[in-house]
């Protein structure tokens, strides 16, 4: 299967292959890399999936877009990835809230947020490629992060052979235990920097290293290339393909649903990766009526979804939920692409960066309404659903889900809709534990971090997960603090060591 620019770039006559656009990461044409067609799944081999382990079922699903990986290989690659050490607990398992919702846990591997999903896997993807494409340069992954991309890389990556490992992440822009996760990493190859500037300033200075031909000419003379790990890497999206599949095959063993019936998602949302790798499955044909775009107070896709209308000249606001303080969902390019074509998303991607600001075409925007609402939940809105999912249900979700509960609480009081709902979890509560535990107590006084901890497990009866236990006690390696402009200075600088 070929891969082509979501620009135009790259087309289905020149596309590469998967190996060459997780390598790559980003088309040379600033776009992002899809695949030419979207590959079909019956019920049939739904059906026969959900008689398979996650990693199965995985591997089924990477299949049928990485065609230049042998099979076994990628089987592989699932068993270690999500293996029960990895992610005691299931890799993605649903959570029953009532009749309607369902809640996929997504966050029970290493760092304790669903980006460990793929990036659990990816750097296995990679390191197939750099042997697929013959590669012998290390690649340099740069990353920016709001706050949990950055740490799941660097866990995923460290002390992978011929990689290198760079996170960018807003000082002030983070919650303190992401800062902490960060600050401790451990691994030979791995470094860490904080940036004066929200995470769009950390993403636009990221994607302006990748496409400095200056910098990227310094760096081959080291033997270095650059490649990515955020979701605009295809190789980050595809593992998230899979558990949308895994969710709906649950369903079906759980007698929730029969073969055929449709689900809705929703999903909290920043960079519109999660979500949009839901609607790959969908167009692969698993049956999903609606998805659900939920958003913080940042609720620029909220906005879009209802006028069409993308405006990213507006103010930024630092929420509880950090990881969806976004205001360039860098993802909708791909939803754009497959609805208009290559040449409206070039242009609409043009006027993004000359003017901040899009109108897609009324087709456009009849199309993508046939398959996404957009919801937007405030911060004492999200406190109040902490609040009131703990009451109701004894279950305590963290701030991220909480905006994605609200999208679908809202939807089904506006709609009526009982269909069954798959509402993604997207991080474990205690990995937010001290805003978790003042929506739950109602108490505003400031806690320390671990505190909060320990008071969060004593009011939900849960345990503290082991890897945010055990930050206490490790070392911090990485304190530094940078202007934006400095970013490709240091990257240089960093890469040589
Ligand atoms: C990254 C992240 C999100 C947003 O996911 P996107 O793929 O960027 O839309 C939501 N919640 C948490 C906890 C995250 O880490």
């Amino acid at each position: 299967m070929n891969y082509i620019s979501t620009r135009g770039g790259t087309t289905a006559a020149n596309g590469i292959h998967s190996a060459d656009a997780i390598k790559q990461g980003l088309a040379g044409d600033g776009g992002l890399f899809m695949p030419e067609s979207i590959p079909e799944i019956t019920m049939e081999e739904i059906i026969a999936l959900s008689k398979q382990s996650y990693p199965e079922r995985a591997a089924a699903i990477l299949g049928k877009f990485l065609t230049d990986y042998p099979a076994e290989e990628l089987l592989s690659y699932c068993k270690s990835a999500y293996a029960e050490e990895r992610f005691p607990g299931g890799a993605a398992p649903l959570h029953k809230l009532n009749d309607t919702i369902h809640v996929m846990e997504l966050w029970h591997g290493p760092t304790c947020a669903f980006k460990d999903m793929a990036l659990q896997i990816m750097p296995k993807l990679l390191s197939g490629a750099l042997r697929i494409t013959g590669e012998t340069r290390t690649a340099l992954i740069l990353v920016a992060t709001s706050g949990d991309t950055g740490k799941a890389a660097l866990e995923g990556y460290r002390d992978v052979d011929q990689v290198k490992i760079m996170v960018y992440y807003p000082v002030d822009g983070v919650s303190k235990m992401q800062k902490l996760q960060m600050a401790t990493q451990e691994g030979g190859n791995v470094n860490v920097c904080a940036i004066h500037g929200n995470f769009d300033d950390a993403q636009t200075g990221v994607k302006k290293i990748f496409s400095d031909p200056g910098a990227a000419a310094e760096l081959n003379e080291k033997g270095i290339f650059l490649s990515s790990a955020n979701s605009i890497n295809w190789g980050r999206l595809v593992p998230q393909v899979a558990y949308y599949f895994s969710a709906y095959c649950d369903l079906l063993n759980a007698g929730e649903i029969k073969a055929g019936e449709q689900i809705n998602v929703a999903v909290p949302t920043g960079n519109f990766g999660n979500i949009f790798a839901g609607y790959i499955a969908k167009e692969m044909g698993l049956p999903v009526k609606r998805f659900l775009c939920a958003s913080n107070k940042n609720n620029i896709l909220t906005d879009f979804l209802n006028t069409g209308v993308y405006d990213r000249n507006r103010a930024f606001y630092t929420t509880m939920s950090p990881s969806m303080d976004i205001l360039i969902s860098s993802n909708l390019e791909r939803l754009l692409f497959l609805k208009t074509g290559a040449a409206e998303t070039a242009s609409y991607m043009k006027q993004l960066s000359e003017t901040g600001r899009y109108e897609i075409s009324a087709s456009a925007k009849a199309s993508i309404d046939r398959d996404f609402t957009g919801y937007f939940c405030d911060e004492e809105h999200t406190a109040a659903i902490i609040r009131d999912t703990f009451d109701i249900y004894h279950y305590v979700v963290d701030t991220h889900t909480a905006v994605g509960l609200s999208a679908a609480e809202q939807y089904i009081a506006q709609t009526g809709d009982t269909t069954k709902m798959v509402v993604d979890s997207t991080a474990s509560p205690y990995k937010f534990a001290s805003n978790v535990c003042r929506a739950l107590t109602g108490d505003d006084t400031p806690m320390d971090e671990f505190d909060a901890l320990e008071r969060l497990s004593q009011v939900s009866g849960t345990e503290i997960p082991a890897p945010l236990a055990s930050l206490k006690t490790k070392e911090v390696r990485f304190t530094k603090v940078i202007n934006p402009c400095d970013m490709r200075a240091e990257t240089l600088k960093t890469s040589a060591k």
